[in-house]
């Protein structure tokens, strides 16, 4: 604790970063972090096919596209440009991802299950000039869109050098660390989805200090357009690991396909949502004898499932995590010798600051009191693209960005996030921003009124369900609001049951009352 800031820093040694003034493009950095030679296992491991791609093989790819990107005859990138992502995970992605990132091109990932509307938002708030998709995902994309597709001919020859361009490579861009890398979307702490802007600095800062792990078999869970998946598939290759990525085919197995992905391939190191572990730790046979580590995060773990979890898996190391999109990467987490600490998110990480405040008055609290975690630190996000009302809001007036979590802080250090502040609804780890939804069911005429909120489920963590007011003698039915809202949304942010009520809980600026939705849901507003 540190009494001159009312704040808490992290218990660990600070890691080094390099000067932020310093250019530097975060695939730089990961050159020169990898090993000389290059190791020699895979980079990359198809998880349905066994297919790979070697380090030499990565780089080369890499480097090809990058020139290709930037070539007037291949897309003419320039700097700055933002390229948006619709692909389900394949070998080739995180080979773009560094492609765009080293010619200080933006890389901006979205979900694949999005609608054609939910695309069309987030390409506007994005500002992106082209687009990568795949044949399946090509036609939601906004029409004028120029877009190449990764299972194209011409993507292929993007990625295959030519030696007669290698000397083009010389005229490298020059990067800035504060020029952004990834523009991730998230919802934050109200409203509907925003652009937060991630710099390069924030993905050195969350790959410095890191052990390379040579020989691991990493294996991570969450999809590769989430702001986990995508740190920690470009951290992976960094620090010279062997990404087994879940391909289409492997994801459609879902938890159980995960799970089954990780003892063939011999996984070490897992990267999961809560769901999976819940699943694991209720359902699972197999021995998972290689598994030395799962890293858990991206919505609270039930402690009955962590503790059942440690009895089925004595040998796995189960290390929770906290993070956000907009926090960049993993803000708090249990270390290696933690693990018995159940219930707590972890301590904080290297370089990052974290202050907890009274969440009505911004007053700094001290250890065991509840308030707002706020987080400082290299690897948070820059701000909102072009949104400076919602940046007003994000940050406070000391640049700590504020997470709209409710947590305390142990005598340890140790964090525990208690309650869930924000909006946000998260349905296996995915953000469902009720905003959105709401706006949705306003639409519908004989909607008069709407309110979603989440609901706790076993197996997602919560489900979004929805208040609504009818128009007085309208007899819409849940399923016809149901349908409404799941033709509009992809699969995972539908609304999965309907209370009709007499009226919304709303202060009187308006705004919906939404700590007083659960009571009202309890004590009988609903009409007949
Ligand atoms: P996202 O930006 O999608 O990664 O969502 C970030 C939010 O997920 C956080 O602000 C928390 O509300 C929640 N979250 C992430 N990790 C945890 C965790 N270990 N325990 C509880 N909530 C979490």
């Amino acid at each position: 604790y540190c009494a001159s800031t009312r704040s808490f820093r992290s218990l660990r040694p600070p890691v080094p970063l390099p000067p932020p003034d310093a250019p530097l493009s975060f695939p730089s950095f990961a050159l020169s972090l990898l090993p000389s030679p290059l190791p020699a296992h895979p980079a990359l491991l198809d998880a349905a096919t066994g297919a790979s791609v070697s380090f030499p093989a990565f780089l080369a790819q890499a480097r090809a596209l990058a020139r290709a990107l930037r070539a007037d005859a291949g897309l003419g990138l320039r700097r700055g440009d933002v390229a948006f992502v619709l692909a389900p995970a394949r070998l080739d992605v995180p080979v773009l991802y560094f492609a765009l990132l080293s010619v200080g091109a933006v890389a901006s990932p979205a979900n694949p299950a999005l609608t054609a509307g939910e695309v069309a938002r987030l390409v506007a708030i994005s500002g992106a000039s082209v687009a990568f998709a795949v044949s399946s995902t090509a036609a939601k994309l906004p029409a004028g869109l120029r877009t190449v597709l990764l299972d194209s001919d011409q993507f292929r020859t993007f990625l295959r050098s030519n030696p007669d361009e290698e000397a083009l490579d010389d005229a490298v861009v020059e990067v800035r660390q504060s020029d952004t890398a990834a523009i991730q979307y998230s919802s934050g702490t109200t409203g509907r989805v925003k652009a937060a802007a991630l710099p390069h600095r924030s993905f050195v800062a969350m790959t410095a200090g890191l052990a390379p792990g040579h020989e691991d078999r990493v294996l991570i869970g969450a999809p590769m357009f989430h702001s986990l998946g995508f740190c920690f598939t470009l951290r992976g290759v960094a620090l010279g690991q062997t990404l087994v990525v879940m391909t289409d085919a492997a994801a459609r197995g879902g938890v159980e396909g995960v799970v089954a992905a990780a003892e063939r391939w011999g996984v070490v190191e897992m990267t999961a949502a809560p769901p999976v572990v819940v699943g694991m730790a209720t359902r699972e046979r197999r021995e998972m004898k290689s598994l030395q580590r799962v890293i858990c995060g991206g919505a609270p773990l039930p402690d009955a499932a962590a503790r059942r979890f440690r009895q089925r898996f004595p040998h796995v190391e189960l290390r929770v995590g906290y993070g956000s999109t907009e926090g960049g990467g993993i803000s708090l987490m249990i270390g290696r010798e933690e693990c018995n600490r159940i219930g707590s998110v972890g301590r904080i990480s290297e370089n990052v600051e974290v202050k907890i405040v009274d969440h009505v008055t911004g007053k700094p609290l001290s250890v065991g009191q509840r308030g707002e975690l706020l987080v400082r630190g290299p690897a948070v996000m820059s701000g909102y693209v072009g949104d400076e009302e919602a940046n007003a809001t994000a940050f406070d007036s000391e640049g700590w960005l504020k997470t709209g979590d409710l947590c305390y802080i142990d005598q340890d250090g140790f964090l525990f996030i208690v309650d869930r502040l924000k909006e946000l609804i998260k349905y296996k780890g995915y953000q469902v921003p009720p905003a959105e939804l709401e706006l949705i069911l306003q639409s519908l005429p004989e909607v008069v009124d709407a309110a979603v909120m989440p609901y706790p489920h076993e197996e997602a963590g919560q489900i979004p369900i929805a208040l609504v007011v009818r128009q007085p003698g309208s007899k819409v039915t849940e399923s016809e609001v149901i349908e409404h809202v799941a033709e509009r949304v992809a699969p995972y942010k539908k609304i999965r049951k309907v209370l009709f009520v007499d009226s919304i809980p709303k202060s009187p600026a308006g705004k919906i009352l939404r700590r007083q939705l659960m009571n009202y849901v309890q004590f009988g507003a609903v009409s007949r």
